[in-house]
């Protein structure tokens, strides 16, 4: 049901026995391996890893609590308290994109992989998929709600760089570049 996120396996000659996982910045879980060790034994090393470094993702610093907190502040910063919804929660299964929005249910759903990113850079996929909730498309009268918030274009700069697809929110020819 949902996609495990991206892996890198690096094969050192140095490390002789332990095979570690870390979390790089941009998301991907990378392996490091002794250069001896088959694919087939390492795909069960990598499993056990990579479920204990999402679990302790789970509990991140950043909680959904968090999250519902943090779109709270951002709601009266930039849309006068005027919005509302019933859930805004992180997933795991969405590695290439960055959130995603149900205006009709009022979901909020953001990828697990924004919990590491900068704090500007999450705010802004908040403000992204709250905006939706009042304008379901890439509309021009979208751009003009998302823009509020400062730091937008550096924002989806910092996405595209790290090839997270903004999400598509329902317009087939996917994103417009927003204007200013
Ligand atoms: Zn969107």
């Amino acid at each position: 049901m949902s996609t495990p996120p991206p892996i890198k396996v690096t094969r050192s000659k140095r490390r002789t026995r332990t095979i570690t996982a870390r979390r790089l910045p941009d998301g991907v879980i990378e392996i490091l391996a002794p250069v001896d060790v088959s694919d087939k034994d390492l795909a069960p090393v990598i499993e056990r890893l990579t479920q204990r470094l999402r679990k302790r993702m789970e509990h991140a610093r950043l909680s959904d609590d968090g999250l519902e907190k943090r779109a709270r502040e951002l709601n009266r910063k930039y849309f006068d308290g005027r919005l509302r919804w019933n859930s805004i929660v992180y997933v795991t299964n969405q590695q290439h994109r960055a959130g995603s929005c149900t205006p009709s249910q009022g979901t909020i759903r953001i990828s697990d992989r924004m919990a590491t990113l900068p704090a500007w850079v999450r705010d802004y996929v908040i403000v992204h998929e709250l905006a939706h909730l009042e304008q379901p498309n890439h509309s021009r009268a979208f751009w003009d709600l998302v823009n509020h918030y400062p730091l937008t274009e550096r924002a989806r700069g910092y996405l595209m760089a790290l090839h997270l697809e903004p999400d598509t929110a329902g317009d087939p020819s996917g994103e417009e570049p927003g204007r200013q």
